[in-house]
């Protein structure tokens, strides 16, 4: 019987080719797409008592016509009728602009339902809509469609219409029972009709919480049967490191590892030992330690013979890394850096070594993926600042042969609603605690009157032998004009600050030895105040520094002034963060305010994605969620984690019963031909 929901819409009677072509061009084949069309808002004509009704708002009256409307004429053809009507037990005016003709429609006696603007003070309203006799009260509410061609909302109405008195019956259930029991969810066909033409807006209200369930559930479905289905795919990976080694070089470490650490080396442990691959992802606020886990872990793959890798976005942040893993690894392994502009001889050394496994763990940029690198037997790959690091080099790695456990680091936390979607085919691990001493940075927001008093500020911190980064404003996506920003500042700053104070230049424009230049200087305190566009962004590690100044703080997005902020705060001292800001809007000002009371950074995502929204959080192509049709991963995030909890539950038990699993089937086909390899 499904079958016939499947036929053309073609199939229903007035729906000719012309029709066709327009509800085509909305994505409407099948019956069944036309049966799921659902309105995207609704017209309240329901009538309500005189009492009730709101000043200004849209109403709908009925009542008696007494006596003959009035019609006068002014200006050219224009005109106004007014109606007297007794509602209830008051005398109403209905106002009509423009329809004369009203006039001979409307006799004293009349019942007319009027719909139109409410004045509470005249007792009047101003009618866009009006018919004569009683509204029928299944008509009180009317669907609105989003249409494209020439359809009308009328056409449109009446063609679902009649599709569901000749169709509604084969729309079958596809949740469990005991699901649609628990939540007290309507049943599919029920909440289908009331989607399209609710008796009221409880109901509605319920049919919408059934597909907002639906559709969370088969989409985490999904997700998590690719998920299944990758993991049996990709048998033949345990890692049995070396238990002995492993725990004399964490004994070695300068620190005891935090609780939230000690979990997510667990969870990354158990993943490295068993069969299946390693696809997780550790989150975790700037300085928390996601990089001190991630060195455990690749040392737990060197204890078994293999390599490892460390990909982060900047050569800064390469060079960096492996300053420090370097002396960590000291006595335990050897660690090679590999670079882009690592060349000639030295590259060709560091290649061969690679290749001959006389180097352990690599650090580099992306140039570590390239073909010219061959490892010799790459168990780990760890890659920071996922969102940076898409599909393609997943692919690459996957092209050459090679299939290691990778670890994701971020230390833009991804607010749980969005990880568990975007990344519902991988697993997350949460560092959601600082090591202790750790103190707060302070965050203050400035307008732009009071930069006198934050230079001086600068100077006591400097003054006091630490240093400060100010980050310079931004301007509209230019590259060339943000550096032509920079350069002005930095000549400003010098002016009001030196001989006393050195003060430094960076942007992504300078050579890379420019940059490396001035980023050693200012690691050694010979600069104290470094000017930069956001290249400084990512991992930079000077624990001296105390005091971030980001100008324009209302041009950046939450998630970004808290990685800058994360700049600040690595030593013992004090930090501070000081946000220049102008806000016009309410959302530049909401987010200043929330800088100022959070450093939390899951806290601040998730206030982030409140306030953006989801495709606004990465950027709509990278968030990688699916256009729901009813729920919104935002407003219903409950209903998320509910329906990621039953898929999981469904999927374990193998509870998927023949229909679920028909349907489940047919999203992934379609999405194997959307996007070719769905395994992706
Ligand atoms: P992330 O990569 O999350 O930014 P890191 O791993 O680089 O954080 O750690 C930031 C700093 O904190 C480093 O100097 C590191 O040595 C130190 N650190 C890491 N874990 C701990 C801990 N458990 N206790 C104290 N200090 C720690
Ligand atoms: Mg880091």
């Amino acid at each position: 019987m499904r079958r016939l929901l499947n036929e053309s819409v073609i199939n229903i009677k007035g729906v000719g080719e012309k029709l066709e072509e327009a509800l085509i061009e909305m994505n409407i084949h099948s019956i069944e797409d036309l049966l799921f069309y659902f309105p995207n808002r609704y017209d309240n004509y329901q009538i309500k008592p005189l009492h009730e009704l709101v000043h200004d708002e849209k109403v709908t009256i009925e009542g008696e016509v007494i006596g003959n409307p009035s019609l006068t004429f002014y200006g050219r053809k224009k005109s106004r009728l007014v109606i007297s009507l007794q509602v209830e037990h008051m005398v109403v005016k209905g106002i009509m602009f423009n329809r004369p003709f009203a006039k001979k429609q409307l006799h004293p006696g009349d019942i007319v339902t009027l719909t139109g603007k409410w004045d509470q003070h005249r007792l009047q309203i101003t009618v866009s809509n009006y018919k004569k006799g009683r509204a029928k009260s299944q008509d009180a509410i009317q669907p609105i469609y989003s249409l494209k061609g020439n359809v009308t909302n009328k056409q449109f109405v009446k063609l679902v219409k009649t599709a569901i008195q000749l169709y509604g019956n084969y729309v079958e259930e596809i949740l469990p029972d005991t699901y649609l029991m628990n939540y007290k969810l309507p049943n599919r066909e029920d909440a289908l009709r009331q989607m399209h033409f609710p008796t009221n807006f409880q109901i509605l209200k319920h049919a919408k919480r059934r597909f907002i369930y639906e559709e969370f559930l088969l989409f985490q479905l999904k997700m998590q049967w690719m998920k299944k289905r990758k993991k049996e795919a990709t048998i033949g990976n345990s890692q049995n490191y070396d238990e002995q080694k492993l725990s004399t070089f964490i004994k070695k470490l300068p620190f005891t590892l935090t609780g939230a650490q000690q979990r997510s080396l667990d969870e990354i442990l158990v993943d490295m030992k068993s069969p299946n691959r390693m696809n997780r992802l550790l989150q975790g606020d700037v300085g928390s330690g996601k990089t001190a886990v991630a060195a455990i872990s690749l040392y737990a793959s060197i204890t078994c013979g293999k390599q490892g890798a460390l990909m982060v976005p900047t050569e800064i942040l390469a060079e960096q890394h492996y300053q420090s893993l370097k002396e960590m690894f000291e006595g335990y392994a050897s660690v090679a850096l590999l670079t882009g502009s690592i060349k000639g001889k030295n590259r060709k050394d560091i290649l061969s070594k690679i290749h001959a496994h006389d180097v352990d763990l690599v650090i580099g940029t992306h140039a570590l993926i390239q073909d010219e690198v061959v490892f010799s037997d790459l168990g780990m790959v760890v890659v920071d600042e996922q969102h940076r690091f898409g599909v393609r080099q997943r692919r690459t790695l996957r092209e050459k042969g090679l299939y290691p456990d990778v670890l994701f680091m971020t230390a833009t936390p991804i607010p749980r609603t969005l990880a568990i979607t975007t990344f519902g085919d991988m697993d997350v691990s949460q560092i959601d605690e600082m090591p202790s001493g750790r103190k707060e940075v302070e965050t203050y927001w400035v307008k732009d009157n009071m930069l006198d008093r934050v230079l001086t500020f600068i100077k006591r911190e400097v003054q006091q032998g630490y240093q400060a980064y100010v980050i310079c404003p931004l301007i509209e996506e230019s590259d060339k004009l943000d550096i032509q920003n920079a350069v002005d500042l930095y000549h400003q700053l010098q002016t009001y600050y030196e001989p006393e104070i050195k003060v430094g230049l960076m942007h992504g424009r300078l050579h890379v030895d420019e940059k490396e230049e001035v980023m050693h200087q200012f690691s050694m305190n010979e600069i104290q105040v470094l000017v930069s566009t956001t290249v400084v962004e990512v991992g930079v590690n000077i624990p001296n520094a105390t005091v971030m100044v980001i100008y324009d703080a209302e041009r950046f997005g939450l998630s970004q002034l808290h990685q800058l902020r994360g700049r600040v705060g690595r030593g013992d001292a004090q930090s501070y963060c000081i946000l220049v800001a102008d806000p016009k809007g309410e959302v530049g000002k909401e987010r200043m305010r929330i800088m100022t009371e959070t450093t939390n950074g899951f806290e601040l995502s998730e206030q982030d994605l409140q306030l953006r929204g989801p495709g606004d959080f990465f950027g709509k192509k990278q968030s990688g969620l699916p256009d729901f049709k009813v729920a919104d991963v935002v407003h219903d995030y409950r209903a998320l984690e509910t329906a990621r909890r039953d898929a999981q539950s469904i999927i374990q038990s193998e509870l998927l019963h023949d229909k679920l699993y028909e349907k489940l089937h047919a999203l992934l086909k379609q999405d194997e031909q959307l996007n070719g390899d769905a395994l992706d």
